[in-house]
């Protein structure tokens, strides 16, 4: 009676043993510092532009002349018309107002949008991968199949003829690796995806922090795209929305597959299951994409920025192997020779009292790496700087 897929996802094991380690940590050594470098999550507070557009939203609807019921069933129109100016201007690619769906968050969209596949859709999926694609996929009892992700593909899997997938999982900047895939990369995949009638997800939450024209901030600029590719984005990394909730996905109007248009489906699904997200949030993101509020916005990336940058220099100046960093807010690090992921983890605690996520938590390739977040405090970053110039040169002979 009950779906059996559920045997199939890992525990959710791997954060809480994170968190039982350091807290054993604190317990027994109550003097020492603890400097946080596996934060997931956001720190910096909202942008004062997207706070007072709340709080005059929140006195719109105590008002009986501005009061507002159920929203408009994709999103308010005023913050789909921002969103597709915002893809005009910073990405030059052309939306339909009705290719663009507002959500409640990408993990949301992430896991609903298979309510559009088939329950024998071949699933690909990269390794290291952020869990939602695989747990959501195991749900639903699905098959994986896996490219992998290694130092000599600089963790930019593309494809081969060998591969088969109907539905091809990709995220770029990604999560844990912080590596973003070029125009030629994507292009391979779009290609693959047109010959082989596949869908891609892709997963675009980290685009504002992409630091150079040159590499694509949003599949629709890889030619071919709109024919085979949805855009999942949200406004948690960009705006530091991960606790105000507010997402994207766009289903483009030329992507159907056996004569069904996937908008279609989607706008379906969407309405039948989803009543929509808050006004007072929506008007908070539309705030982002003002021109003040987009620079206050930008002022917590150049944040976040500046502590990758510091992070990654440290690696370099030791030579340390690594990706991520430059247009991503996670560093990606190669561990000693000999140490697992879990063992540096232990180590770098314990010596340096610094928390970092082990790569084991994201896929079988990521056993000998491990995850740096710029998401902390710049005096952590500093601190972690300092610890690790001088300490780590003995684990890395
Ligand atoms: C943080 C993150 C998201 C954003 O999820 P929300 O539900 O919008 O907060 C999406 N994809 C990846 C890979 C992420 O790391």
């Amino acid at each position: 009676m009950i779906n059996e897929n559920y045997k199939n996802l890992h525990d959710t094991y791997f954060f809480s043993l994170i968190a039982k380690k350091v807290n054993a940590f604190i317990a027994e050594n109550p003097e020492r510092e603890i400097i946080r470098l596996g934060i997931g999550d956001v720190t910096r507070p909202l942008a004062p532009l997207v706070v007072s557009a709340m709080q005059k939203a929140v006195q719109e609807m105590g008002n009986k002349s501005t009061f507002k019921g159920y929203g408009e069933e994709q999103g308010y129109e005023f913050l789909r018309s921002a969103l597709k100016e915002y893809y005009k201007k910073s990405k030059k690619a052309d939306l339909s107002m009705a290719e663009i769906f507002i959500s409640d968050g990408a993990k949301s969209d992430l896991g609903n949008i298979l309510d559009l596949f088939s329950a024998d859709a071949r699933v690909l999926i990269p390794d290291p991968v952020y869990p939602v694609y695989v747990d959501t996929n195991l749900m639903a009892g699905r098959n994986i199949v896996y490219i992998n992700g290694n130092s000599e593909n600089s963790f930019l899997p593309v494809p081969d003829d060998s591969i088969q997938a109907d539905i091809i999982y990709l995220c770029s900047p990604n999560n844990p690796t912080g590596a973003v895939y070029s125009r030629e990369q994507l292009g391979l995949w779009v290609d693959y995806a047109l010959k082989n009638q596949s869908i891609i997800l892709y997963d675009n939450a980290y685009e504002i922090f992409i630091n150079d024209q040159s590499l694509p901030s949003s599949i629709y600029q890889i030619p071919g795209a709109a024919e085979c590719a949805i855009e999942v984005s949200s406004f948690s990394k960009t705006a530091g929305f991960t606790g105000t909730r507010c997402g994207y996905t766009i289903v483009p109007e030329a992507l159907v597959r056996q004569g069904l248009s996937l908008n279609s489906m989607w706008l379906r699904r969407q309405t039948t299951k989803f009543n929509g997200v808050s006004y007072i949030v929506q008007r908070g993101a539309e705030a982002v994409f003002t021109e003040e509020g987009f620079s206050q916005v930008m002022e917590n990336i150049q944040y976040y920025r500046e502590n990758a940058r510091i992070l990654s220099k440290t690696l370099d100046d030791l030579g340390i192997w690594h990706t991520g960093g430059l247009h991503a807010p996670y560093i990606w690090m190669k561990c000693p020779d000999r140490m697992g992921s879990w063992d540096f983890f232990d180590y770098l605690l314990s010596r340096f009292g610094i928390v970092t996520t082990p790569g084991a938590g994201f896929g079988a390739m990521g056993n000998e790496y491990m995850r740096l977040s710029s998401f902390g405090e710049r005096s952590a970053v500093e601190k972690a700087e300092d610890l690790l110039k001088n300490g780590l040169k003995e684990v890395y002979q």
